[in-house]
């Protein structure tokens, strides 16, 4: 039995698996404040066309660049891990597998895009990228990106990761990007916001508005933004790891994966793993695959699938997808990076369709998980994923009650070696759940009242 499988760099994947191409029901377009779908010219300020051509793009499979994969093979592909310490302590009869995506330079599944979109925009004459960052996973995975492909990096950090995270920042700046706190006095959005609010946290939804500002506002038109999650284009550039999985998994001869998991923020390392398999079930296979969300932050369980802005200055288009409404600011949970108001469309479309079975899990019984996980597996694992491990962990625990054995594949979406305050405080007791009450649902969910509503049919096959 091993405990690692490898592909050759030769094996890696060549294209793409676009989701968009196989959805049931269709992907619904963007609205412009007009409430009529938007062209992809109105884009054309905000993305660099090639990647505005993916995001709308209905292709099945799309080519990676060969100067993008070149790259990539710094860490890819990434190893397929057997958990066989952690299945061994829970005596459970399930097997369980897991994509290490916290073997790139940054340390997440985060530069697999960020690559490929410094890329594309290099492509495009861009000289300097603007964007946001949550816990600083992805302005430390777009400076580095921007480092190897020459583009200037700007980050704009959400305030209380910026106060509390020091050594992202740090690393965005070892790689050469420039990293501002949230709101910040340098766009018209932050200062309007510090005038209201000088002692607010901020939140990715300011931070996403500052970056956007930042970036259209550039006279030379050589600026363009950079999301690291949510749109089309980032979910399509993380299905290389779903893709790499099915291949190890081919492999050692695994053919039936019962369950796949992975942690949702805004989608993306879920969408990874996940769409190749979701693929699959639309094909008929039995699976269940599940994202995960932290209950204080639960979109997919509880929000409303709606026409929502990405952002709190409403900069970007309306999106359809479950939210809780662009002015939610979450509690200061440690999961910076599952802390988004919104979720990715295309994770939106599927979970409309049936496809997943979303979950939310307390901060505790992921911490708990967490350390679990760094007791038998050893690794540290970053305080998202560690919501994955926690559903894991729960799979398997019914997978003994049942007596059934199981295969349950996850995405180990990075390591926590940056987000080592987190486990202090979990482990002298100071950490508490915060699930998000009715009313304050209710009131975060009302500012979409008046927006447009998606359309809600579904195949109603799952
Ligand atoms: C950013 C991040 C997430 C959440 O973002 P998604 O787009 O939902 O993947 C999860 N895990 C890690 C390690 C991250 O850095």
């Amino acid at each position: 039995m091993s405990v690692k499988v490898f592909l050759d760099e030769s094996e890696i994947p060549r294209q793409w698996y676009n989701l968009a191409a196989d959805l049931p029901t269709p992907l619904q377009p963007p609205l412009g404040p007009d409430g009529k779908p938007i062209s992809p010219e109105m884009l054309a300020p905000v993305f660099p066309m090639n990647l505005v051509e993916q995001e709308v793009s209905q292709e099945r499979w799309i080519d990676i660049p060969e100067e993008v994969l070149e790259i990539l093979y710094q860490w890819r592909p990434s190893p397929l891990y057997r958990a066989r310490a952690l299945e061994k302590a829970l005596d459970t009869p399930a097997k369980i597998y897991y994509k290490n995506e916290g073997v790139s330079p940054a340390g997440s599944h985060k530069p697999n895009t960020a690559v490929a979109q410094a890329w594309y925009n290099r492509e495009f004459g861009i000289k300097k990228l603007t964007t946001e960052t949550g816990a600083g996973q992805w302005g430390s995975a777009l400076s580095f990106a921007g480092a190897l492909l020459g583009i200037e990096v700007q980050v704009y950090m959400v305030r209380i990761s910026f106060d509390q995270k020091p050594f992202r920042r740090m690393m965005m700046e070892t790689w050469g990007g420039k990293c501002y706190p949230s709101p910040s006095d340098r766009t018209q959005t932050g200062r309007a916001i510090l005038e209201k609010f000088p002692d607010t946290p901020g939140s990715l939804g300011i931070a996403i508005s500052e970056a956007i500002e930042a970036a259209v506002t550039d006279p030379t038109g050589e600026t363009r933004y950079s999301l690291g999650s949510v749109l089309n284009h980032v979910m399509l550039h993380q299905t290389i790891i779903g893709l790499e999985a099915k291949k190890q998994l081919a492999k050692i001869g695994e053919n039936k994966v019962d369950v796949v998991i992975g942690c949702a923020g805004g989608g993306s390392n879920f969408a990874g793993l996940s769409f190749p398999f979701v693929l699959d079930k639309i094909n008929g296979a039995d699976i269940r695959i599940i994202p995960v969300e932290p209950a204080s932050c639960p979109t997919l369980t509880r929000a409303p699938f709606s026409y929502d802005h990405g952002d709190t200055a409403k900069m970007t288009p309306l999106l359809p997808m479950h939210s809780l409404g662009h002015d939610f600011v979450p509690p200061p949970v440690h999961a910076g990076g599952l802390r988004y108001h919104g979720m990715a469309p295309l994770v939106s479309q599927a979970a409309q369709e049936g496809l997943l079975e979303p979950m939310a899990l307390d901060q505790l019984e992921s911490y708990s998980a967490a350390i679990k996980w760094a007791r038998t597996e050893g690794f540290i694992s970053a305080p998202e994923t560690s919501h994955a491990i926690a559903a894991v962990i729960r799979e398997a625990e019914q997978a003994k009650e049942e007596g059934k054995e199981k295969t349950i594949l996850f995405n180990w979406s990075g390591h926590g070696l940056m987000d080592l305050t987190g486990y202090e405080a979990f482990l002298s007791g100071k950490l508490t759940d915060h699930k998000m009450s009715e009313e304050e649902l209710i009131e975060n969910i009302k500012i979409m009242d008046g927006l447009p509503k998606p359309n809600m049919d579904k195949t109603g096959k799952w």
